[in-house]
């Protein structure tokens, strides 16, 4: 299961950016289209107001030319100024007003706003009537002395007893008068104070006169007159105004003791029609925006889970390309980058830090995936860097190299314990048994460990070391930690270069074999020759094949040179009928499939008799798949093959093997016989030997001898045959031709040249 990826493209900011111009700029758009209507409908407002007052002095003003053409003449003067004639003033303005002109109210006052005279629809009446409008007349009069409104054009004030009143060109008096809009015993009206005046004999006037007051009730027919001068609906009047009537308004003056009230209409709201009329087209265009948007959102949103989608599956290819499918750890790629990066950090960091590379390798993981399968090697291998991911350190990066390879970076302060610990941390963590198939299965594993910058700052280089170093550990058994030292390094190089020649070598066949004679303790004659492979290796001279032959088994080359090897022994027999010849076999041939059918063919084509032939195995062969092998050696022995362990006493030498498998003989190691003259023990054991393989019906050779002392010594002990440069180096097949035809059966020692 590879992990889930959620990735963030931060492509966000413009989104929103947008989101938010667009939301602002709707906001602003309708903001100021209300706001707008709202000013509109303001300006329609005070606008109107303005109409409406002035229509309303308008009004006052046609009234007081009406009064003003009735009280300005001589007559008035005389009659209604300072005392007046009452029965004349009944006459020429209470009555002449209503009949006239329809002035429900009129009053005649004196200076002071006091009243002289009232009258009520033409008809003398109370003067008490005056009572309410005395204070504001009395205002106006006020005001009126100030000389503002005033009908006619004024051409200078001139100086009255107690007032300054203006006078046209002529010298004649104007009218300063005064108008407004009142509430009159419940009603609206408009009053109107006129001054009476002469109008021939104008210095008649010495001080302010007395004044005409009219009350002119404002009716449904001015409203209505109104309305249609001013293209107003529904003009009446009101006693308040709410705020949610939506009506525009001016006020009326109260009377003291009166009661306010209001001249109102109904809103015009251009600003509202306006808003109407544009409101589609706002509509259109916020819906445009929002469309445009919502596409955009859309637009980016796919883009975004294309670009999630991507960069997902970019991090799935990653994760795919840089882990290993079945360990879900880092895979070589991956370790080499990480490796590359902590070397450069470390090579730029003045901490003296060191990189520990380890590589480790599973012991016998092979004989797992052969005898249990390969599904339990594949869960092996999981179990494996499971222990290891939880048994090391947060700070380690473990990856897996493929097969039972798997590679540990650390990166610590320089240390003399750092190599040791890293080493024993990993062999210990893999040395407990593991549970597969419900069975336990004893694992171990060997690990290398190279050092940067010490042993190379290049990751290649360290992973290679760390490999030289493994290859050494698991050369000195299993379950074991090998840090990597400098000389390693040249032994591996030489390795690569007798890799390479040898396998030219082998395609060229470019070998020699050459034959080691083996004397019978008894009568010292040569009772068989020992083939060894001989090879020259070009520009380094004979390479020993204790040295060549490993690295063929290592390479996969061994199958092929052993038989070319077989051939070529079985072919160099002939020249010696029915001496005996011993062939070494390595381990990769014995479990090699094709072998025995190889073999078949190559006896039948040299014609050899196999009960000449004897086969050296050495007991590395029965460690590994010993059934196997030991089907194959009966197989042998039944074609009519001997069989000798060789190197007896090395290695995991165990008498349980010479059990397993009934040898005809037993080749006592060379290191061995070489410490006999100095060992007591080591000659003990080998008579030990000696006697295990009489009481086994097996034949004991020595190898090695060298010195008399050792033959008298292996001799004593009863060693059957003896092989060693005492007797004879290896030669070529002909020089032992030489030899079996020289001595007839010779009696050794014959003193050979090394061939
Ligand atoms: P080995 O089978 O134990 O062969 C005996 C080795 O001991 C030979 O080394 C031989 O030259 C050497 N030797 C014999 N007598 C003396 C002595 O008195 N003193 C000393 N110091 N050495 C002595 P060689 O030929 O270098 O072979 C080394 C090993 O290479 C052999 O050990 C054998 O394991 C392997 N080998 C050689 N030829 C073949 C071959 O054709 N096939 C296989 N599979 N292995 C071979
Ligand atoms: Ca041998
Ligand atoms: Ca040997």
């Amino acid at each position: 299961m590879l992990p889930r990826w959620r990735l963030h493209v931060p492509v966000f900011a413009p989104f929103v950016a947008a989101v938010v111009a667009l939301i602002v700029l709707s906001t602003v758009l309708i903001y100021g289209f209300v706001r707008s209507a709202e000013i509109a409908d303001e300006l329609d407002r005070s606008d109107k107001q303005h109409l409406v007052e002035n229509y309303l002095i308008q009004s006052n003003t046609a009234i007081a030319r009406e009064q003003k053409a009735q009280i300005t003449w001589d007559d008035a003067f005389v009659e209604a100024a300072g005392i007046p004639n009452l029965d004349w003033a009944d006459q020429n303005i209470g009555g002449y007003f209503w009949e006239s002109f329809g002035y429900e109210n009129t009053f005649l006052i004196n200076p002071d706003g006091k009243v002289l005279r009232a009258w009520a629809k033409g008809m003398p009446a109370n003067p008490a009537k005056f009572e309410p409008l005395a204070s504001r007349v009395e205002a106006m009069l006020e005001r009126m002395s100030e000389n503002r409104q005033i009908l006619g054009v004024p051409k200078k004030l001139k100086q009255l007893k107690d007032t300054r009143w203006p006078f046209d060109e002529a010298g004649r008096p104007l009218s300063r008068w005064s108008g407004q809009q009142v509430w009159f015993e419940g009603k609206p009206a408009l009053l109107t104070v006129m001054p009476v005046l002469p109008d021939v004999t104008y210095d008649l006037v010495k001080q302010t006169p007395n004044h005409v007051v009219t009350v002119n009730l404002i009716d449904a027919a001015f409203l209505a007159q109104m309305e249609k001068a001013l293209l107003l609906k529904n003009v009446r009047f009101v006693r308040s105004i709410e705020p949610h009537d939506k009506l525009h308004s001016i006020p009326i003056i109260p009377l003291a003791r009166g009661h306010a009230g209001h001249l109102s209409w109904t809103a015009g709201q251009p600003g509202k029609r306006i808003f109407a009329t544009n409101l589609p087209m706002l509509a259109i265009v916020l819906l445009y925006s929002i469309t445009v948007l919502m596409a955009g959102a859309f637009a980016f949103r796919r883009m975004r889970t294309v670009a999630n989608d991507l960069a997902t599956s970019v991090a799935q290819a990653k994760f795919v390309a840089m882990h290993d499918s079945m360990s879900n750890l880092p895979n070589r790629a991956h370790f080499q980058r990480k490796l590359t990066e902590q070397l450069a950090k470390v090579a730029e960091s003045v901490d003296d830090n060191i990189v520990l590379v380890a590589f480790i390798d599973l012991d016998r993981f092979k004989d797992v995936n052969d005898t249990l399968g390969h599904k339990a090697g594949d869960d092996l291998i999981r179990i494996v860097a499971q222990r290891l991911k939880k048994g090391l350190p947060e700070g380690d990066v473990l990856a897996r190299l493929g097969g039972d390879e798997f590679v540990v970076l650390r990166v610590v302060p320089r240390s003399k314990t750092a190599v040791r610990r890293l080493g024993l941390q990993i062999t210990r963590i893999l040395s407990k048994p593991a549970y597969i198939l419900d069975q336990e299965l004893i694992i171990s594993a060997s690990c290398g460990i190279s050092m940067g910058p010490d042993h190379g700052m290049d990751p290649g280089d360290l992973l290679r070391h760390a490999d030289i170093a493994l290859y050494q550990a698991k050369q000195r058994g299993r379950g074991r930690w090998c840090g990597f030292t400098l000389d390693m390094d040249e032994h591996v190089q030489k390795r690569r270069d007798i890799e390479l020649e040898l396998r030219k070598a082998i395609g060229e066949n470019r070998f020699d074999v050459a034959y080691q004679p083996i004397i019978s303790a008894r009568g010292q004659k040569i009772v068989s020759v020992e083939a060894l492979l001989r090879w020259n290796m070009p520009g380094k001279g004979l390479i020993s094949p204790g040295l060549f032959v490993p690295i063929a088994e290592q390479t996969g080359q061994m199958v092929r040179l052993g038989l070319w090897i077989l051939r070529r022994v079985f072919e160099d027999s002939r020249a010696w009928p029915g001496l005996a010849v011993s062939v070494n076999l390595s381990p990769v041939q014995i479990v090699a499939k094709s072998f025995l059918a190889n073999l078949r063919t190559i006896v039948t084509e040299t014609g050899i008799d196999p009960r000449r032939i004897t086969f050296e195995i050495t007991e590395g062969v029965l460690l590994d798949r010993t059934d196997e092998v030991l089907a194959v050696l009966a197989e042998l022995r039944a074609m009519g093959f001997k069989i000798a362990l060789d190197d007896f006493g090395t290695g995991y030498s165990s008498l349980a093997y010479l059990r397993s498998f009934r040898f005809d003989k037993i080749k006592i190691d060379q290191s061995f016989v070489q410490n006999i003259e100095n060992d007591l023990d080591a000659l003990r054991i080998l008579k030990a030997v000696v006697s295990l393989g009489e009481s086994l019906r097996m034949i004991v050779v020595a190898e090695g001898v060298e010195t008399l002392l050792q033959r008298e010594l292996v001799v004593a002990a009863g060693c059957q045959e003896i092989q060693g440069y005492f007797y004879s180096r290896p030669v070529s097949s002909a020089h032992i031709s030489r030899l079996l035809v020289r001595s007839g059966k010779a009696q050794f020692p014959v003193l050979a040249q090394a061939a």
